[in-house]
């Protein structure tokens, strides 16, 4: 029998497998789920290029990707996905789903280019939907809808300030909704504000821009992803026990929020208001 030294290759086979490091970190059934799992991302943007990045490199599945915007010359200071010369022609949806399988080449992204009130239903047969948008009508929108499947999904749904960012993870009505905080009167001029936004487009260009640099939504990205990783590992745990997966139990029902100005981090939970604006967070939860 041949006595062959195995070459270096041989020996180290595990460095040709892209999940090695990650299979390593969270186990082989769980990178399995993660592997099957489907993710709704609303929002292509900042946010959006650096969670798919994330969730990409994690093996997910599949990602259906919502957003309406073609990339602008002004998002190329802090977007993974979008080259120079993309602005004004490509939809941002479409760089993103272009680029990503060169990084994550099993996952498969679905690309659609309208607000996600005009999105199939389709978009919304998914484990878990996370949530990159930069306004609050969009998020009005989509906190109704999906408190109108049976059952609601899960959400992730992030935001940034100039020098913090700040993360919810809910699960309505077994949580608060996305609007359980917002006022009666916040909730009037949120719609009121869309209505005057699309009755003169002037408005539009004159509103003022964040300021807004790569690392801020670097780290929001990475809170969202890591949210998104343990409620997808533990999602079929929580569903038939109403337990999470031991040592990945996310912030259920919580915010998470970090200042970069002082470095620091806070979490806490988000109270379910009985009061909420939207009809169907207070109607499911009466039937909990
Ligand atoms: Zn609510």
């Amino acid at each position: 029998m041949s006595k062959k030294k195995p070459t270096s290759i041989e020996l180290r086979f595990f460095e040709r497998d892209q999940h090695d490091r990650t299979r390593r970190w969270l186990g082989a059934t769980n990178l399995d789920t993660i592997r099957q799992s489907t993710v709704l991302m609303v929002g292509a943007g900042a946010v959006g290029n650096e969670v798919c990045k994330n969730l990409g490199l994690l093996g997910v599945g599949k990602i259906i990707l919502v957003d309406p915007d073609k990339v602008a010359a002004s998002n190329l200071n802090r977007c993974v996905f979008f080259r120079p010369g993309d602005h004004d022609i490509k939809f941002k949806v479409e760089a993103v789903a272009e680029r990503l399988p060169e990084l994550a080449t099993t996952t498969v992204v679905e690309p659609h280019a309208v607000p996600i009130q005009h999105a199939p239903d389709t978009v919304w047969d998914v484990d878990l939907v996370i949530v990159g948008v930069d306004n609050h009508y969009a998020r009005y929108l989509l906190n109704a809808k999906n408190l109108s499947l049976d059952p609601p999904r899960l959400i992730i749904n992030g935001a940034m300030g100039k020098d913090h960012i700040s993360v919810e993870v809910l699960g309505p009505p077994h949580t608060a909704c996305m609007i359980c905080s917002w006022s009666k009167d916040f909730v009037d001029h949120v719609v009121a504000n869309e209505v005057r936004t699309q009755c003169d487009p002037f408005f539009v260009d004159t509103v003022p821009r964040f300021p807004m640099v790569s690392f801020v939504t670097s780290i929001v990205g990475a809170v969202m992803a890591w949210e998104a990783t343990r409620v997808l590992v533990g999602l079929q745990q929580w569903q038939n026990t109403g337990q999470w997966q031991q040592g990945l139990e996310p912030a259920f029902g919580r915010f998470i929020q970090y200042n970069l100005s002082n470095h620091q981090a806070s979490t806490g939970p988000i109270m379910p208001n009985p009061r909420c604006s939207e009809t169907f967070c207070r109607d499911k939860r009466k039937h909990l």
